[in-house]
């Protein structure tokens, strides 16, 4: 580990709010007797500002916001060019603000700046892209009955309860909200008690750029208070939740007592396969950044990297050289390339599974405790243990840290079968030069996204989203579109023709 010295470090300076409250029908909405949660600097664990948390009256009062704007407001009826460009001037004015909402994100995430100014521009081209899908939304006709015309419409759902994690609040929450609004319909959005920094600021610049009161609200608290008070309010029409596997199980229960639909992106556990016909020093490059991007922090992380016998010790050696060279720092610092983890009991939960992978016979390769020369933040060191079987808690659980499990396998029918023998099923990496190779996982690997011999690609048309555990829907230009909208059919007749004849003697 190299720690990152200070002379790289240029942190701009914006305020933080004291107090961080709701947002509700286009203002700041503080709830009176409510109870405050401090927000950290994980970097520093000093408490930076604190957090109102919303209680179920206030959560009432957002949805009743947004249903008011769903039934009595502009946007569902505005045209669509107009509400694109609104869309359009959000994702102007979210640029325009990126160094303020890139402090403002790496202060409470612990994520490097760096890393934060891609969240920022995906979050910007998040509302640039459902701009455009909307602008191409078109019906169905059907006359193949020659007596009428039957077509089809696309409406607008009603209002969205929308969750988000942690781990890449702006990218993430912006997923969420504009997926949702995009096609007319308004929503609540309750980020994580953890990270509400950048959300408020976004949602205040979102209405900077015209959004109509009440068609974005937001609440903040914690999950058991204001995210179950949300997902349980009977105004609700859908869910969009981005979170846990256990969080979003309750809340698909608790959607489902209600009937209302839902779209769950949750966790992972991928394989990043390496045979040994790839390109061994791009798959080198890729396995490290599939694990440690993000601060090891991603749904999509490849964290069990399973290597063809023939070249894995090799492989695993020089793996933990460059896990080993690998700058933890100062999320500020240009030259940092892992922050501190977000908060302390996650970053206990992933040190404890060094002692969990030991427990199980694993050995571990490089890291497993804290990092050294920081008298505080909750730093730690880049890890990566060799499981003894993909029966290892380390090879089944999500860890969601800077934690490679590695296991080995011979044959491409013995990696496709580790592959699949996990309860998620999220994404998939496959590193190979061999054609035949390629196209069997492509083919029989039981996950959302495969990417070969290339980590972490989104492209935004494509469907995203989990298999098994990992989820339920996709995001994604068509899959977005038939979650957040109602199809309407019309039928009507072309020529006189008979509706019977009731009560004619
Ligand atoms: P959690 O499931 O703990 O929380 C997610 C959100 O749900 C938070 O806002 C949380 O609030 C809220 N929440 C918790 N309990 C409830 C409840 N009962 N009702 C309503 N809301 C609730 O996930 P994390 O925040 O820890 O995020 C990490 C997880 O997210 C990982 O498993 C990761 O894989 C997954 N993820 C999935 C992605 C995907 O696209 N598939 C992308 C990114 C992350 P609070 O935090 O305030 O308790």
């Amino acid at each position: 580990m190299k720690t990152a010295d200070a002379a790289g470090t240029s942190r701009p300076e914006f305020a933080i709010p004291a107090r961080i409250p709701s947002f509700i029908h286009g203002q700041a909405a503080l709830c009176e007797a409510g109870y405050d949660i401090p927000v950290i600097n994980p970097a520093t664990e000093e408490t930076i500002s604190h957090l109102r948390e919303a209680d179920a009256a206030q959560v009432d009062a957002a949805v009743r916001s947004a249903r008011d704007a769903f039934e009595h407001g502009p946007w569902p009826r505005m045209d669509v060019d107009q509400r694109k460009d609104v869309l359009y001037g959000i994702r102007d004015i979210l640029r325009a603000n990126s160094a303020e909402l890139g402090y403002l994100e790496t202060m409470n995430t612990g994520l490097t700046l760096a890393n934060i100014e891609r969240h920022i521009e995906r979050m910007a081209k998040n509302f640039e892209f459902f701009a455009e899908v909307i602008s191409t939304v078109s019906g169905e006709t059907y006359t193949q009955d020659s007596r009428y015309l039957t077509y089809v419409t696309r409406q607008p759902k009603g209002v969205g309860a929308m969750i988000a994690p942690w781990n890449a609040p702006l990218a993430l929450a912006s997923m969420r909200v504009v997926t949702c609004i995009a096609f007319g319909n308004t929503c609540v959005l309750k980020p994580s008690e953890y990270t509400p920094l950048s959300i408020y600021r976004m949602v205040e610049l979102m209405h900077e750029a015209g959004l109509p009161p009440g068609v974005v609200n937001l609440v903040n608290g914690r999950g058991a208070v204001t995210g179950t008070s949300l997902v349980s309010h009977p105004e609700i029409d859908m869910v969009g939740f981005t979170g846990g596997t256990e969080t979003g199980k309750a809340i698909m229960s608790a959607a489902g007592k209600a009937l209302k639909p839902a779209i769950l992106e949750l966790g992972g556990k991928s394989a990043n396969i390496i045979f040994a016909s790839a390109d061994l020093e791009r798959a080198l490059d890729g396995a490290l950044t599939g694990i440690f991007a993000n601060n090891g922090q991603q749904c999509l992380a490849g964290s069990r990297i399973l290597v063809q016998k023939t070249i894995a010790e090799e492989f695993m050696q020089r793996f933990a050289e460059r896990a080993r060279n690998i700058r933890v720092g100062d999320p500020f610092d240009s030259a940092t390339e892992i922050g501190p983890l977000c908060y302390r009991g996650h970053m206990e939960r992933v040190l404890s599974y060094a002692e969990i992978a030991r427990a199980d016979g694993a050995r571990v390769l490089v890291g497993g405790e804290r990092a050294p020369g920081f008298d505080r933040g909750l730093y730690v060191l880049p890890t990566a243990v060799h499981a003894p079987s993909n029966r290892s808690r380390v090879a089944q659980e999500e860890i969601f840290g800077p934690f490679a499990t590695f296991l080995s396998f011979d044959t491409t029918d013995e990696a496709i079968s580790i592959a699949n023998d996990s309860n998620f099923g999220l994404v998939a990496y496959v590193w190979s030069d061999d054609l035949p190779t390629v196209m069997r996982c492509s083919r029989d690997i039981r996950a959302g996204t495969v990417w070969v011999n290339t980590p972490m690609m989104r492209e935004l048309r494509a469907p995203f989203g989990g298999f098994k555990e990992s989820g339920i829907g996709r995001d994604g230009m068509n899959d977005s579109l038939h979650f957040f909208t109602e199809a309407k059919t019309t039928t009507i007749p072309l020529t006189d023709i008979p509706v019977g004849s009731f009560g004619r003697g």
